[in-house]
């Protein structure tokens, strides 16, 4: 398998030179004519094909790239499963004015798409009555109905839309319905429709039905072999790579189960693909099942799905035939292109990954899919399946494979007009992938279809488009090589114009699964303040323990003293002029390199992170790409706000305004982001000029030593900066008091910054303080949204971190009418999180980072009553909490920000709307808000309504991204400005205004020698 884990991000332009083309190339030679003739055959017969689709000719009408299509789309995601008739008409509303529905109205004998359209634009109320004249008679039907009833008619056309891709709702219709349609062409698939379970509950529920499935698909008697295909994330809530162990435990006895009843009742399933982190486990759990006895010499039924748009899809292939060679057994394959390019783009672009998983040309894809053929034809262990509606995919294909045995898949709903003209040819098999279930499971597979469909480079939407005429369609993908290199999607490092993306770390990816489960030993630590580059030892001295493992020090932190302290100052303050006065390159220089460092010492810094400060090895992952990116962000704004700006004034003046440096600046920073906060702050102060005191939290002083450590490696002059250890409250009252300091930087907790503020106040000058703090985060769900989205989001923002990050979600208002289903969904998602040592994988929650922190938070979860507390233990001596869910009758019942893994939660009505965003605004805090919601104006009134500094939408509301979200918040949150932002640097500047009268010196020479007569 090594091939497959090495070859995620391989270079898709020497993977198509070196492994696609040549064979591919060679084929061609012999058969280019005879396939595009084909192909072009099978085009236009398609175009010929009269469509009684009522699905294709409302795709046909609304193009994705409309905002007709797009209303449509959102209506069609959402519509179906919402469970009350306000919210549907809310979310019609919404929708339906924001398109241009007349035009799509025509006198073509087009009913479906002309009482769709004329429902869309009457409920939309755009057009006035009389302007319906030039529609035809529908309108006399029409004109009379009231708005409920078109409103139904819309909720009528949505279902027609959904209906189209689902075969029957249960699977004894759908093999009712299948018999019926024996004489056709066409054998199925059944995909009993689940997306990914959230909950063990749903994930038992998948595999009944699954079992369920297959045992009645095995009883009926039917000239066809049909078979079903499976979704594995469908049957574990936590299909995860780092969670290996667990699925072996839990999952591998369900598969083996499955296998073991389709063989019993001789019926072929199919494992489905997923996205390509998953591609690993699939492999995984089906190389213990080849080598297990289970499939033998009488049962070749087992089939996976294989993706040729991964650029690993052809080592994929060719270890499966090895491996099947090897066992001495054979099975089906599933050839697809992939379901989610949009998705694994997005992905890999947010994660920093060194590449893309999948081809970034889909004519690559095209000939990946065709070189996957090869590899096919040439084995004698896979009975090959290919699955598309492409007409040059199907002739190539059908031209290899013309002796020997294979099939052609197709989704149910789609590609009847390619596999029509197939209808009379002999010993031609096509089989249906038919959906089976109820609208509710499926919405997100409609999604991806309506997607598929609408996508500007699929085949099936350029068939479509009257504009592409079919010489266009039919040619080899070949003919597109010399593309190869134009218009490339950038790299996930390459997509912010002016800097280098941080680079992630993949923890799907077997080598760095193995490097990162064997973190740095870290004993025997010793962490002092430093001052002009020299580690300064005192008799002060702190243990330093890993909050997970408290009986063990593993080192210890020296605390500076107040003669310690003065040092620092006296020595930052003596070289303050010449570090302000500095070459602005020569520090962006610095700030580079140290990024550089910092990218380079992933391992060091995730081992000390995850000992020191308790944090999972995926959240100190994420810790270290945003100090990089705090760094490279900010060289890039310094060049921006350093450029000495010329002002108009009247002649014989010159205006010159400049910011510069402050001076003497204090940053104290927390340890609940040990990483990138410390570095964020020190490297703000240090591009600017300032000469700077960093202040760690006590509990991380190791990591702050190492890092500062890093920065003075990457040429930071010794002593533009001093590192100081210590307590707070023993510090910060020698340093506040000190007539150098300029400027302070703060983050932490609301009291803390309020003690600094009054220490501030009693200096006889004013400097400026920065602070932010913590919130009392709200995010509201209403009924449009989809539960499994915000189950997902809210786990991730309450728990992730042990819910200890200021910006974590704190209190889930969820609208009353889906109220108990969240509930109940939320409940089953907090029981999958495992809470255990943060130096494994597959933890989810580390502990909270003290003794005292965890009484803080134990006594508030037990003031309530309400609550629902998981179970887990684990055999780790540390300051763990269990997640934890209360429910709250008032937002007023969380009195203050509980920094750890507890989430409250609140019923609300949707009539009660603004009333609760004012109670959000009372709470007198301002820094993350959530909302989940389909329908914009819900969105609007709660932006307006609130007074946050960062609102998320449809999305989980942590994890800020430097440059792109601009963090911080208002009031009891903090004081602004955002870090990662444009204006963070500018504090940490005073402004200089220069204006020079010019004509002093000798007459006002510029005047005279410009003016002309
Ligand atoms: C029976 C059946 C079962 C299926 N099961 C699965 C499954 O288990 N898992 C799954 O993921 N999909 C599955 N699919 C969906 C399948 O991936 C799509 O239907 C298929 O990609 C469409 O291919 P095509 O040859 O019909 O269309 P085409 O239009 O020729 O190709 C579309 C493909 O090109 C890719 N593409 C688009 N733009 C680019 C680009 N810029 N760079 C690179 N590639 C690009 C698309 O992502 C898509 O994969 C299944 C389809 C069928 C018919």
């Amino acid at each position: 398998m090594k091939d497959i884990f090495t070859n995620k991000f391989t270079d898709q332009v020497s993977l198509t030179h070196d492994h696609l083309v040549p064979q591919i190339f060679t084929y061609l030679k012999d058969h280019e004519k005879e396939i595009e003739g084909s192909a072009y055959h099978i085009i236009e017969s398609a175009r010929n094909y009269n469509s009684f689709n009522a699905f294709e000719k409302l795709m046909h009408e609304y193009d994705l790239s409309s905002s007709e299509g797009i209303v449509l789309m959102c209506l069609a995601e959402a519509l179906l499963r919402i469970p009350d008739n306000k919210t549907i008409n809310d979310l019609i509303e919404d929708k339906i004015p924001k398109g241009q529905w007349k035009n799509h109205i025509k006198n073509e004998n087009n009913i479906f798409v002309n009482i769709s359209s004329i429902a869309f634009l009457m409920t939309g109320k755009i057009l006035k009555q009389d302007d319906l004249k030039t529609t035809d008679i529908f309108m006399s039907v029409l004109k009379n109905i009231s708005t409920p009833v078109l409103r139904s008619v819309i909720k009528q056309s949505i279902n027609i839309l959904a209906k189209q891709f689902i075969f029957e709702k249960d699977i004894k219709r759908a093999s009712k319905l299948s018999l019926k349609l024996e004489d056709s062409i066409y054998a199925y698939s059944f995909d009993k429709l689940s997306e990914g379970a959230r909950t063990y509950q749903d994930s038992n529920k998948y595999f009944e039905n699954y079992k369920n499935a297959i045992t009645f698909i095995g009883e009926t008697s039917s000239q066809k072999k049909h078979s079903i295909s499976i979704k594995l994330s469908a049957l574990h809530p936590r299909y995860e790579r780092n969670k290996i162990e667990l699925l072996r435990k839990e999952l591998l006895p369900k598969l083996f189960e499955i296998i073991e009843l389709a063989k019993n009742v001789n019926v072929d399933i199919c494992f489905d693909a997923e996205e390509a982190d998953r591609l690993n486990i699939s492999l995984i759990l089906l190389n213990y099942i080849l080598d297990s006895n289970i499939i033998d010499n009488d049962y070749s039924g087992l089939g996976i799905a294989v993706q040729a748009y991964q650029q690993r899809s052809i080592f994929v292939l060719e270890w499966l035939d090895t491996k099947l060679n090897i066992v001495n057994k054979k099975m089906n394959v599933r050839l697809v292109k992939g379901a989610y390019w949009d998705t694994e783009i997005k992905l890999a672009q947010e994660k920093g990954l060194e590449n893309y998983p999948v081809f970034t040309k889909k004519f690559i894809t095209d000939l990946s899919y065709l070189k996957c053929a090869h590899i096919l034809e040439g084995s004698n262990n896979i009975f090959p399946q290919f699955a598309t509606h492409n007409a040059f995919t199907i002739a190539y294909v059908q031209k290899l494979f013309e002796n020997k045995p294979h099939e052609f898949q197709k989704l149910h709903g789609m590609g009847d007009e390619i596999y029509n003209h197939f209808k009379n040819t002999n010993n031609f098999s096509c089989r249906v992938y038919a959906p089976v279930g109820g609208y509710n499971d499926l919405l997100p597979y409609l999604v991806r279809r309506l997607l598929e469909n609408g996508a500007n480079t699929s085949f099936i939407h350029q068939l479509n488009k009257k504009n592409i005429n079919s010489e266009a369609l039919h040619r080899s993908p070949l003919s597109k090589l010399h593309k190869i290199d134009q218009n490339q999607i950038y790299k996930p490092q390459n997509i912010f114009p002016d800097r280098k993306n941080s680079i992630g770390v993949d923890l799907t990816e077997e080598e760095n699964i193995e490097i990162f489960s064997n973190l740095q030993n870290i004993d025997n630590i010793n962490a002092t303040s430093v001052i002009n580059g020299v580690d300064k030892i005192t008799s002060i001295t702190a243990d330093i323990f890993s909050p997970y493992d408290i009986n063990k020090i593993i080192g210890q932190a020296c605390y500076a003293d107040e003669k310690i302290i003065n040092e620092a100052i006296d020595s930052l303050s003596l070289y303050s002029k010449e570090w302000k006065n500095s070459s602005l390159d020569k520090r962006i220089k610095i700030v580079n390199q140290f990024a550089n460092l910092l990218e380079s010492n992933y391992h060091l810094l995730v081992s000390c992170c995850v000992k020191e400060a308790g944090k999972t090895i995926h959240d100190s992952i994420a810790d270290i790409r945003e100090a990089i990116d705090f760094c490279r962000y900010y060289a890039v704004e310094a060049k921006k706000i350093f450029i000495e700006q010329h002002l108009p004034g009247p002649t014989g003046e010159k205006n010159i305004y400049q910011l510069k440096a402050k001076g003497l600046t204090c940053v104290i920073s927390p340890w609940n982001f040990p990483i990138a906060i410390f570095v964020g702050q020190l490297i703000a102060a240090l591009v600017c000029g300032n000469v700077t005191i960093a202040k760690p939290a006590e509990q991380t002083s190791y990591l702050s030593y190492v890092i500062f450590k890093l920065l003075l490696k990457a040429g930071l002059p010794q002593n533009a900066a001093a590192l100081i250890l210590g307590r707070g409250e023993k510090i910060g009252p020698k340093i506040f008091t000190n007539q150098n300091l300029q400027n302070v930087v703060f983050t932490g907790s609301l009291e803390t910054a309020k003690i600094i503020q009054k220490q501030l106040h009693a200096r006889d000058d004013l400097i400026n303080f920065i602070a932010e703090t913590g919130g009392l985060n709200c995010l509201i769900a209403d009924s449009s949204a989809l539960t499994e989205h915000v189950v997902e989001d809210v786990i991730n923002s309450a728990f992730n971190s042990a819910g200890q990050r200021c910006s974590a979600c704190r209190i889930l208002c969820i609208e009353e009418n889906v109220y108990e289903k969240t509930l109940s969904m939320l409940k089953g998602a907090v029981d999958t999180l495992k809470v255990s040592s943060p130096e494994l994988i597959s933890t989810d929650i580390g502990p909270v980072i003290d003794h005292k922190a965890k009484e803080k938070i134990t006594n508030h979860i037990n003031s309530f009553a309400k609550k629902y507390q998981t179970s887990s233990t684990n055999n780790h001596q540390g300051y763990f909490v269990n997640p934890t869910i209360i429910e709250i009758n008032n937002l007023t019942d969380v009195k203050e920000e509980i920094f750890g893994p507890v989430l409250h939660v609140l019923s609300y009505s949707s009539k009660n709307l603004i009333e609760l965003c004012i109670q959000i605004d009372s709470l007198n805090y301002g820094l993350t808000l959530g909302i989940h919601s389909r329908i914009d104006r819900v969105i609007d009134t709660v932006i307006k309504n609130t007074n946050v500094g960062n609102t998320y939408i449809n999305r989980n509301i942590v994890g800020a991204v430097v440059g792109s979200q601009p963090f911080g918040g208002h009031h009891k949150s903090g004081t602004g400005p955002k870090a990662g932002g444009p204006e963070y640097l500018k504090k940490f500047c005073y402004e200089y205004s220069v204006s020079n009268n010019i004509v002093a010196m000798g007459g006002n020479v510029d005047l005279l020698s410009n003016v002309t007569d």
